[in-house]
This record gives structure tokens, C-alpha cells and sequence, in this order.
């Protein structure tokens, strides 16, 4: 522990003191360590043994299904798809968290759909992560003598290993509204992270008041963010966490910059200001995140912010690629059509607090309206929009809408055709 502790410190430190000048200096520092990431993936990773040439373009793009279909080339351990996902799906049952295999963490992706992912990461890597995290995190730093609570799914990294001047609490997302409510406002958190389901739920609960909350595990719609932002009465920011890695964090700015300082970020586009990110992991070395492309779509945001990072600037978190939905223009060309259209259409029929809408087929979506009284309207304003962009307008059906579990992931536009 005293170990991970220095790890962390040391990453802390680092993290803090970086600056990077100008996009220039972040790029030809990113350069340098990204070729020593990539010989090292040749000589370590078996899968990558092969590769030509130490250039990035030489590697290919992964995706979560060739990643897990390779996972045995793609680590440095020799440790193989089936132990580690026997491991630690025993472990998850038994509600243990603590899987090691080969002196290295096993740790199960939340998966929203498709196969479960699986990560590893050694305690070096976790104390990194722990170090970058609070020193991103925390504004005022380690002397502010902060106390941070997170509220998350058990299992997720190692986050109630790190403590020493900061206090740290570590929430169950499972555990009944009220349990979470009263051990919150025993700790009376500065910094509170939890999903934005959650946390428009605290907001009006919590007597706490923390001067700082960050929206993780999910995509938080501006709405949400304006609610949320108001029942706290504190600035709202988002830590864009995965399995995949540390991708980006909100800066004193109010602007969600990517961690561009921990990975070497493609950009996949893939409509107007949109797109999928391909991360190239820099420091992760048990486990190769080499092009690695994620499914959340991004909305790019205008730069450079204000606070003088040249880290890229995005303007929101929008969802999955799958979720995005799939219509048509009058002549048949097909047009996908991102989340905001459809939010910005429900939300804005006065009054209307919720909604989901789930394309089941290509002709056809299913809406729910909060409250159900304004479906109609709702229903109407959706179409208009639709015909507005050009689109084809598909049948919308009603059906009931139930509040959300805040400790799902939560999908307002989703696509299941
Ligand atoms: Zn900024």
C-alpha cells in the first residue's frame, strides 16, 4: 500500500506540473512517447510481432470484438480470454472485487450491449490512474483538503485504495436511495461523482452540499446538467471515464477536454461536428489499448478554452454509435440522425420533463413521454422536426413511460433495428 501510494503521488505530481505550451508541444511530446509505446508493442505483444514498421498508421484499428478475439496476443502476461472471464465473473457473483491473475487486476466492462469486455490492469497502473485522477479532479488540489465521495457500480478501479490527504469515500450504486442519502451526508463530500441519473436524484435529497459534482458513467444531457447544477447550487462537471481508459474530464472552465496527456486520440468522423474516438493508450502497459475505437460519438466543441490547455475541447458526450438513429431522406438515401434532434424536439414541448425513444424498426420508433399527458404534443413536434431536417417522419407509437433506475445506463434515443 505504501508502494501504490508513492505511485499515485509520483503520477499526481506529474500530472500537475505538465503544461503544455501549445497544440504544437503536446503533439511532438505525444510523438515521442508514442514511439516507444509502439517498439515495446512489438517486442511485448504477440499480436502486434508482425507489425512492419514502429509508425502508427502501421497498426490496425481494433475494435471491442477484435479485441477480445486477439485478448490472449494483447497482453503481456500470457493470460488467456477464457481464465480471466471464468475469474471474474466468479468474483462478480460472490460480490468479491479483487480478482488477480498473474499479479494483475481482472476487471469486467459494464457492457451495455453486445460482449462483456475484459481489463487488466497491474497495481502500477492503478496507482497511475489514481494519481492523474485526482490531480485532474480536484481543482484546488491536495492541500484543499478535500473529501470526495463516488457513488459507482463495485468493482470499478481501485478508488477506495487512495487516501492519505484526501478523504475518500466509496458509495455503493446499489445500495437503496436512502442508505446512499444518509452515508453522504455523513461524510458531507467537497467533490461528489456519481451517474447524472443518480445525481438528479440527490440533488433535491441531499442536505450536503458539495462544491463540486461530477456527472461519470454515462451521458448527461444539458438538461439534466442545468437540474442538477441548480439543486446543488455548484458547478457541474463530467469525468468521462471507461473501462477503456481515462478519456476526459471537465476543466475550471466549464469545458470537457480529452486526456490527450494519457492517449493519442483519432478521430473517426462520422456526421457534421461528430466523432468516434481511437485511443492509443500511453502509459497502460500490461494490456495493449493500441487504436483501440470506442462506440461513443462525440460532438466536437470550439477551441482553444480559455483556461489554456491545448487539449481538445469537445462539446458534449452524445451517446453510442449504435444508438444513433437511422432514417431516411424522400429519395431513400439513408441519413443517421444524432440524439440532439430528437432531444431537442421532445424537450422542447413546454412541460415535458422525460422522454425515451427507441427505434424498433427502420419505419418505426417508440416514444414515452414524462409526463404522459403531453405525448401527444410531443408526438407532434418529433414529426415536425423529422420532416424539417428533410427525413422521412416513421410511424411513432406510444408506450408508458417509467421513471429511470439510476443505476442503469440510461439511453433517452436508442436503436435497436
Ligand atoms: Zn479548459
Amino acid at each position: 500500500m505504501v508502494g501504490f501510494r508513492m505511485a499515485a503521488g509520483a503520477a499526481y505530481l506529474q500530472t500537475r506540473r505538465r503544461r503544455f505550451g501549445s497544440r504544437d508541444e503536446l503533439e511532438a511530446w505525444q510523438q515521442r512517447k508514442l514511439r516507444a509505446v509502439l517498439r515495446r508493442a512489438q517486442q511485448r505483444f504477440p499480436y502486434y510481432a508482425s507489425v512492419a514498421s514502429d509508425d502508427l498508421a502501421s497498426f490496425p484499428v481494433m475494435d471491442k470484438t477484435g479485441f477480445l478475439d486477439h485478448f490472449d496476443g494483447l497482453n503481456d502476461r500470457g493470460l488467456r480470454l477464457d481464465e480471466c472471464l471464468a475469474a471474474a465473473r466468479t468474483a462478480e457473483s460472490d460480490r468479491r472485487f479483487d480478482t488477480t491473475l498473474s499479479g494483475v487486476s481482472v476487471g469486467l466492462s459494464s457492457g451495455t450491449s453486445g460482449r462483456q469486455g475484459v481489463f487488466l490492469t497491474s497495481s502500477a497502473e492503478r496507482a497511475r490512474w489514481a494519481g492523474t485522477m485526482l490531480a485532474k479532479a480536484l481543482p484546488g488540489g491536495l492541500r484543499g483538503g478535500a473529501r470526495v465521495a463516488l457513488v459507482l457500480r463495485a468493482g470499478g478501479p481501485l478508488y477506495a485504495a487512495v487516501n492519505g490527504p484526501v478523504a475518500f469515500r466509496f458509495v455503493d450504486l446499489y445500495a437503496p436511495l436512502e442508505h446512499q442519502v444518509a452515508e453522504l451526508d455523513a461524510f458531507a463530500p467537497t467533490v461528489l461523482a456519481a451517474p447524472p441519473g443518480l445525481l438528479d436524484l440527490l440533488a433535491v435529497r441531499l442536505g450536503a452540499r458539495p462544491n463540486l459534482v461530477y456527472s461519470i458513467a454515462d451521458v448527461l444531457d444539458p438538461d439534466v446538467e442545468q437540474r442538477i447544477g441548480e439543486g446543488f447550487g455548484a458547478a457541474v462537471g463530467q469525468i468521462y471515464q471507461a473501462t477503456e481508459g481515462f478519456l476526459g474530464i471537465t476543466c475550471g472552465h466549464g469545458r470537457l477536454h480529452l486526456n490527450e496527456d494519457l492517449a493519442v486520440i483519432e478521430t473517426e468522423q462520422v456526421g457534421p461536428g461528430r466523432f468516434v474516438p481511437v485511443i492509443t493508450d500511453l502509459y497502460r502497459r500490461t494490456q495493449a489499448v493500441i487504436r483501440y475505437r470506442l462506440t461513443d460519438v462525440l460532438v466536437e466543441g470550439a477551441g482553444p478554452c480559455e483556461c489554456g490547455s491545448p487539449l481538445r475541447v469537445i462539446d458534449r458526450i452524445e451517446g453510442r454509435q449504435d444508438d444513433v438513429l437511422q432514417l431516411r431522406r424522400p429519395d431513400g438515401t439513408p441519413v443517421p440522425v444524432f440524439a440532439d434532434l430528437v432531444r431537442g424536439a421532445v424537450l422542447g414541448v413546454d412541460g415535458v420533463h422525460d422522454f425515451t425513444a427507441a427505434q424498433e424498426a427502420p419505419d418505426r420508433i417508440v416514444l414515452t413521454v414524462d409526463p404522459p399527458t403531453l405525448w401527444d404534443s410531443a408526438n407532434s413536434a418529433l414529426g415536425a422536426a423529422f420532416r424539417a431536417h428533410d427525413l422521412v417522419a416513421p410511424t411513432i407509437v406510444a408506450a408508458t413511460y417509467t421513471p429511470p433506475d439510476p443505476t442503469a445506463k440510461r439511453r433517452r434515443v436508442s436503436r435497436s433495428c
